[in-house]
């Protein structure tokens, strides 16, 4: 396999205790050793799907008696709200939620509406999202939108209805989704975003009919590198269609000028048409890592914290909690990993990274 290249991270270590330690973004919060605030937070509130998208889930790997989590091993409501306002107060500013599949646990609007009423220590509201393979928007995007959903973000493979069925690995029409894409427009959802992740041999040929789309119905369309997330996708570099290869195909046909991005820790490249109707991003976490500015932190179905979406494993974080720990117990537990946090698996993928075990991406929260 080809080495890539490694940009070092561009932060310095910050040295000893770095409770109230400044961070590069100069806000009050933790720093890690690398100086990166905590500052996102993805939350998984399941670890199952109804989809089996072979660069997630693969259908061979995840098949009928696969051992998802028990349902006493996954957070209540109740310990996500608790555990979400900890780390608000720690200086998270965004909370992603994601699985899994989201919208297939139950009464989800539920916890929005708890999720949703987390302010900020300076009174500055949370920005609450969530991911979705789009499949159950229909029903759900209004009761989301109620509960206190502002946007939401849905997974887009194919407009091609074969490629879409392929990709998803359940047959899944993309109608269904797209006429989700619909409700949550109708319920106010806005922005909506769109992630493509594309894969060599699968879905190149679907880059410009997305791009076209997107860019006619005003939705924010990201194309994500397929990343060797997990062991079970068989994941090779040559899979990976490069954010240069993807840029490239859509300039040729719509030309395209890069954006300044809209904050330190964007993870997107952000492009927009040259003339000027609309913008896209890239997402290039192989071939242009961005650990230097990675400020997001995991915590899986299973209550535990995850420092890299590449990590082997987490901090168990419902034991204390069902054990009694007071919230300031468990936000110096919270502190106590971050300030030791020194993840750039990215920045240093090679043929060593490949072999190390991870956990896998919908068990921990994409
Ligand atoms: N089920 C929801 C969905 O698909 O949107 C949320 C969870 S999913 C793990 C979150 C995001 O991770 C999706 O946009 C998905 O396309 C992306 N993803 C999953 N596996 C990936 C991989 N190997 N490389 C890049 N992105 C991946
Ligand atoms: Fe499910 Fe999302 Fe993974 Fe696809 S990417 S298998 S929809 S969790
Ligand atoms: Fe962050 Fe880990 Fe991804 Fe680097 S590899 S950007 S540290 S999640």
């Amino acid at each position: 396999m080809e080495r890539i290249p490694l940009p070092l991270s561009a932060a310095a270590p910050i040295p000893g205790d770095s409770r109230g330690a400044p961070s590069f973004d100069g806000r009050p919060g933790v720093a890690d050793r690398f100086g990166r605030a905590l500052r996102d937070l993805r939350i998984s509130v399941t670890d199952r799907c109804n989809f089996r998208c072979p660069y997630c889930m693969p259908a061979e790997v995840f098949g009928r008696d696969f051992a998802f989590l028990p349902h006493d091993q996954v957070l209540t409501f109740e310990e996500i709200e608790r555990l979400a306002r900890i780390f608000v107060g720690l200086g998270v500013g965004k909370l992603r939620i994601t699985g899994g599949e989201p919208l297939v646990r139950r009464d989800l609007p539920l916890l929005i509406a708890s999720l949703s009423s987390i302010s900020s220590p300076d009174g500055s509201p949370v920005d609450l999202t969530l991911t979705t393979n789009g499949s159950a928007l229909r029903p759900l995007a209004r009761p989301l939108a109620r509960a206190g959903l502002g946007r939401i973000t849905v997974s887009v493979d194919s407009l091609d209805d074969a490629v879409a069925r392929s990709m998803n690995g359940v047959d899944f029409p993309i109608s269904r989704v797209l006429d989700g894409i619909a409700a949550a427009r109708e319920a106010g959802l806005s922005p909506i975003k769109i992630n493509t992740v594309v894969r060599r041999g699968l879905n190149e040929a679907s880059v410009m009919p997305l791009a076209r789309w997107a860019r006619d119905e005003g939705l924010i369309l990201r194309f994500i590198e397929y990343m060797d997330v997990g062991t079970a996708n068989g994941w090779r570099l040559d899979d990976v269609v490069s954010a240069e290869e993807i840029l490239s195909m859509i300039d040729a046909e719509l030309p395209l000028e890069a954006v300044s991005a809209n904050y330190r820790g964007e993870v997107a490249g952000r492009y927009r048409y040259r003339d000027g109707s609309g913008e896209l991003g890239v997402i290039a976490s192989v071939t242009r890592p961005f650990c230097g500015d990675c400020t997001r932190a995991r915590l899986s179905a299973d209550g535990h914290l995850y420092t890299c979406l590449f990590a082997a494993r987490g901090t168990d974080l419902k034991t204390p909690l069902r054990d009694g720990e007071s919230d300031t117990e468990l936000e110096d537990r919270i502190r106590a990993v971050w300030a030791v946090r020194a993840d750039r698996y990215s920045e240093l993928r090679s043929e060593a990274t490949d072999r190390l075990p991870k956990v896998e991406m919908f068990a921990l929260g994409g």
